[in-house]
């Protein structure tokens, strides 16, 4: 049996043994070329050397103790993203949406030891993604996610993205914070536009109230920047961290300014496994390797000549594509045809991508990948337009 999701975005029959940067070998004997990096995780190319060797190295020597006890990496850990963000101090977990979970506590929180523990309201935006535990779905605004799970956790108010009327006009005495990604991605790679973000920020600020970013899609370099926020010359108060982070090994982050982290206190949030050596191991890797001299530049040029490339296929196809999107190497193509169906077509020529809301084909690359494999990427995708418009 194929399941509905799986079988729009590959078929359910197609396993890979291998991976070699931007390389994936499939369990049918063939080579495909990976555009969708196990959804914006793998950035650093499958079985990156120095990578595999932070992790087998943590592996042969303690891969868990628990926060019963100091963890040197997360302290190195913590210190470099410290170092390299707005944020004063990181509270490291697991996933994706255990970092919201725990950013969402950290607004809750910052009222109540405050003083105001009647403010624990978020206004987040239609149409996001936040994860999938009750909290996340909650907040994500779609009713698909949802369905069937009760009533909602209470605690959210939605509008629409880029309406700062309409979030003035959701501001209550029981607001708390805002919670917005900087580009939707689930949501069809949805730019926000900075003009936006940035009156946000001011109104956070005249109102009292916390803005948190969700980068767990953005962040890592996948923008060009180590985190979105970075494009746009204002800063959150809070920012969950995931995916890239572990370039596939399972750790996520929450940061947070001082005033914020400060009311975390012992005993308010924990996690057996979050921050174990392991991960700690894995993602000061990923973080020292994009913190190099020269790896964003290389993303940004990367970025642009693939986004120049795609110009050119979407001129000459607008039966097939509507519209570029995206930023960096996050981008998205708006479909004319179903969206299922070039993703399909594509892998036919031996590419990978992945399904996005709004009849979008995400293309989410590893950032590590060349010249040669955007040219082999654009020849796949005229070959498969080409089929898909006559
Ligand atoms: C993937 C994603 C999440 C959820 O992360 P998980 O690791 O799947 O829990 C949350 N927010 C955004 C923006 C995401 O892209």
């Amino acid at each position: 049996m194929i399941s509905p999701l799986l079988s729009n975005y590959a078929p359910a029959d197609l396993s890979f043994d291998k991976g070699e940067g931007a390389y994936l070998f499939g369990n049918d004997g063939r080579r495909y070329l990976d555009f969708f990096a196990g959804i914006a995780v793998t950035s650093l190319g499958h079985a990156h050397p120095k990578i595999t060797e932070a992790l087998s190295k943590q592996a042969s020597n303690l891969m868990h103790i628990s926060n019963l006890f100091r963890i040197p990496g997360q302290e190195e850990l913590a210190k470099k993203l410290v170092d390299n963000t707005f944020a004063d101090a990181a509270y490291f977990c697991n996933s994706g949406a255990e970092a919201n979970e725990c950013g969402l506590k950290m607004i809750r929180k910052y009222f109540s030891t405050n003083g105001q523990p009647e403010r624990y309201r978020v206004i987040a935006f239609e149409n996001s993604f936040h994860g999938r535990t009750l909290a996340t779905i909650a907040a994500a605004g779609q009713d698909k996610l949802l369905e069937g799970f009760g009533p909602p956790m209470d605690g959210f108010d939605h509008v629409p993205v880029g309406d700062i009327e309409a979030v003035k006009q959701a501001i209550t005495p029981e607001t708390a914070g805002v919670l917005i990604e900087p580009i939707l991605g689930e949501g069809g790679i949805q730019v926000v536009e900075p003009e936006f973000l940035r009156q946000l920020r001011k109104l956070c600020d005249e109102e009292g109230l916390l803005l948190m970013f969700d980068e767990i899609q953005t962040g890592m370099g996948r923008t060009g920047k180590l985190f979105a926020y970075e494009h746009l010359g204002i800063a959150p108060d809070i920012m969950s961290s995931a995916k890239a982070l572990g370039n596939g090994f399972p750790v996520g982050a929450c940061l947070a300014v001082e005033k914020v982290a400060v009311c975390m206190t012992v005993g308010s949030h924990g996690s057996t496994y979050g921050g174990n050596p392991l991960a700690m191991a894995v993602a000061g890797a990923v973080v020292d390797i994009m913190t190099e001299d020269g790896f964003m530049e290389r993303v940004q040029q990367t970025g642009n000549h693939l986004r120049q490339a795609l110009h050119g296929v979407v001129d000459r196809y607008p039966s097939v594509i509507e519209e570029l999107r995206g930023v960096g190497l996050h981008l998205g193509l708006k479909c004319k045809v179903e969206n299922g169906a070039l993703i399909q077509t594509l892998i036919k020529h031996g590419v990978l991508t992945a399904k996005g809301g709004d009849n979008v084909v995400r293309l989410l690359p590893p950032l590590i990948i060349d010249e040669a494999q955007i040219n082999e990427f654009i020849t796949a995708l005229e070959q498969a337009c080409e089929e898909l418009s006559s």
